[in-house]
C-alpha cells in the first residue's frame, strides 16, 4: 500500500455537508462538489429523485447538467459527488461502489446521531474504492 491520496475539503465545505445531511434526514441527501482541478471549493446540493430516497440516492440529470453549465460558465467544473448515510458510517455500500464512476471524488457524510457525523473521501481505482484523505486546511 502505497501514501493515501489526500485532498483538501475546507471546513466551511464540510459545515455544509453535515448541514444538508441532516437536512434530508431521514432521507439521503446528494449533490455535487465543484472546484478547479478536481478540488473542491462548492458544495451543491441536489434533490434525490432515487425511487427510495430512504436507501438510494440518484442525482436529477437536468440539475446535474445545470450545474455543471453553470460552474463551467465561472471556470469550474465538478470534481465530485456527495451524498449522506442518514444512519451510519462514511464507507460506500455495494450499491455505490457499482453506481460511481472512475476518476471523481465521492465523498460521504455518514450521520451518526447526537449531531454527530463523520465525513470520508473515496476514489474508484480498479474497481474498487481507495480511501482518499480529507483534510480541512491548507496543509
Ligand atoms: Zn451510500
Amino acid at each position: 500500500m502505497g501514501r493515501m491520496a489526500e485532498m483538501r475539503l475546507p471546513s466551511p465545505l464540510r459545515r455544509a455537508l453535515a448541514q444538508h445531511a441532516r437536512d434530508a434526514w431521514p432521507e439521503e441527501a446528494c449533490g455535487l462538489l465543484v472546484g478547479v482541478g478536481g478540488a473542491p471549493r462548492e458544495v451543491v446540493r441536489l434533490a434525490n429523485v432515487a425511487g427510495d430516497p430512504l436507501r438510494r440516492y440518484a442525482l436529477d440529470p437536468l440539475e446535474y447538467m445545470r450545474v455543471e453549465h453553470a460552474a463551467e460558465r465561472r471556470g469550474l467544473g465538478v470534481a465530485g459527488v456527495w451524498h449522506s448515510h442518514p444512519d451510519g458510517g462514511a464507507e460506500p455500500s455495494e450499491t455505490d461502489r457499482r453506481a460511481a464512476w472512475p476518476g471523481w471524488l465521492y465523498v460521504i457524510v455518514g450521520l451518526q446521531g447526537e449531531g454527530q457525523h463523520c465525513i470520508r473521501g473515496w476514489r474508484l481505482v480498479a474497481n474498487e474504492f481507495v480511501e482518499e484523505e480529507l483534510h480541512a486546511e491548507q496543509s
